[in-house]
């Protein structure tokens, strides 16, 4: 039996990781012991040490964000909305359609669960009624009944539709309009995006949900909605109708399963109990394989371990290394840029994602070391559990007798686990740097290396 609590938020920091720090705060009174059970197994199935420092206190970190993340299951809208019902003298139903009338909160920010795959999903809501019978609820209010529902395992169609329901159970009004901007971190299909630097890091979708008089989605009041919402970059035309069947908004729907480790699956559909799902409702009859696989995208991978260790055999011939003859004077920078990469947290059991640059220098006359060899490598250390800083210094520890010895690695990550704790959202990046040889002290080399990573890397 291992001590959770022997370690405290210094072994975090021991790691040199202090971006993913947990402040003991929440969640006393409810048992995780089942979740972190079951988490225990998990990281046992993917190879690792669950006494291992870093990720000694990850069952218990992941129980608790899960928990925190689906509080909405012991939630009631209801008792929400009628707490906060204010009688209102000026608003009269029969003037319905006047775009005076309609009340709308917009860029209410929140993440919520994918019910396909488990990952946290973050969206921006909009959301808006048009009162009637003289009573208007409290706005506050529109943002908590929206995050009853968020705080569940959901799909971005069916969260509009209850909080679109929920609201206009309890309002009562003329109508309610709610409209959803979803992005979804999206998933590495290792077999078929593995090298392809154009696979996007994020999947978005825009759905809409109303009733009364937005219950026609053609209904000239929501003209109004959209008219209001126009600023913000959102347009009628783009919002999602009812896709077909093949097409799907979380990409683990779309990628095949193949096998699974039926303890894993065990393991999570007993997680998704624990927390107050029912395994065997409809949408969720997949999601345990599904967690799985991606899970497993970050077991010790023997396969990409094979290629590269050949890719670096042949690598060392074409090396750079010089025996000191060429003098710094005649040789150039030489910036490989947007790497992609994909990697899982090791405190959270969440994913990030970025891009990598390496910087080294080139004796004149030699060809610079082939890209893939250097992406094969930033796999290699992406497909695990990890943290960002340990990826940074593995791939410039690794990279470094390839390429001559002097090498300045940069990593631009987005942390899923940092948006789904509310400290960011989806977009914004963490940056690390490693650097080695003359990098260390030659400020004007490092300066001219960050200067040619373009602004707008896209995550
Ligand atoms: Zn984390
Ligand atoms: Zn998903």
């Amino acid at each position: 039996m291992e001590h959770l609590g022997q370690y405290d938020l210094n072994c975090d920091l021991k790691n040199g990781v202090n971006m993913c720090c947990d402040e003991e705060s929440f969640v006393k009174e409810i048992n995780t012991t089942s979740i972190e059970y079951a988490v225990k197994v998990l990281l046992m199935d993917l190879g690792e040490d669950i006494n291992r420092e870093g990720i000694i206190k990850t069952p218990h970190r992941v129980a608790k964000a899960l928990f925190e993340g689906t509080r909405g299951y012991k939630q009631s809208a209801k008792e929400i909305v009628e707490g906060a019902l204010f009688p209102e003298a000026g608003v009269d139903s029969t003037k319905v359609g006047h775009a005076g009338e309609l009340v709308i909160v917009r860029d209410l920010e929140f993440y919520s669960y994918c019910e396909s795959c488990m990952l946290p999903f973050y969206f921006k809501c909009h959301v808006g009624y048009v009162p009637s019978g003289q009573r208007v609820l409290g706005l506050s209010k529109l943002s908590r009944v929206t995050n009853v529902f968020a705080k569940r395992f959901q799909e971005p169609q069916r969260l509009a539709n209850e909080v679109c329901s929920a609201l206009h159970q309890g309002i009562e009004p003329a109508g309610v309009a709610v409209v959803l901007q979803c992005t979804h971190i999206n998933i590495p299909d290792t077999e078929s995006n593995f090298f392809d630097s154009n696979h996007k890091g994020l999947v978005e979708t825009l759905v809409s949900s109303g009733s009364g008089v937005f219950e026609n989605n053609d209904a000239d009041t929501w003209g109004d909605v959209f008219g209001l919402l126009k600023v913000r970059g959102i347009d009628k035309d783009k919002v999602h109708v009812k896709r077909s069947l093949d097409q799907h908004w979380c990409p683990s729907l779309s990628s095949k399963i193949g096998e699974i480790n039926p303890i894993m699956i065990t393991a999570v559909s007993s997680i998704l109990k624990s927390l107050g799902e029912d395994p065997i409702r409809k949408e969720l009859v997949g999601t345990p394989s599904r967690y799985a696989k991606w899970l497993m995208n970050f077991q010790y991978c023997n396969d990409i371990y094979v290629k590269l260790n050949g890719s670096l055999r042949s690598g060392v011939d074409d090396s750079l290394h010089t025996n000191g003859e060429v003098s710094f004077d005649d040789k150039e920078l030489h910036s490989d840029l947007n790497l992609p990469f994909w990697s899982q947290c090791e405190h959270h059991l969440l994913p990030f994602h970025g891009v990598v640059h390496i910087g080294y220098f080139i004796p004149k006359g030699f060809h610079p070391v082939e890209k893939s060899l250097l992406q094969s490598i930033v796999h290699f250390y992406g497909f695990k559990l990890q943290v960002q800083e340990r990826l940074t210094k593995q791939i410039a520890e690794t990279v470094s007798p390839l390429l001559g010895g002097n090498v300045i690695v940069v990593v631009e990550a987005s942390h899923t686990c940092m948006i789904s704790r509310g400290i960011e959202k989806f977009g914004s990046n963490t940056s690390t740097i490693a650097v080695l040889g003359r990098f260390s002290t030659d400020l004007a080399a490092r300066t001219s290396f960050l200067e040619s990573i373009p602004n707008a890397t896209s995550l």
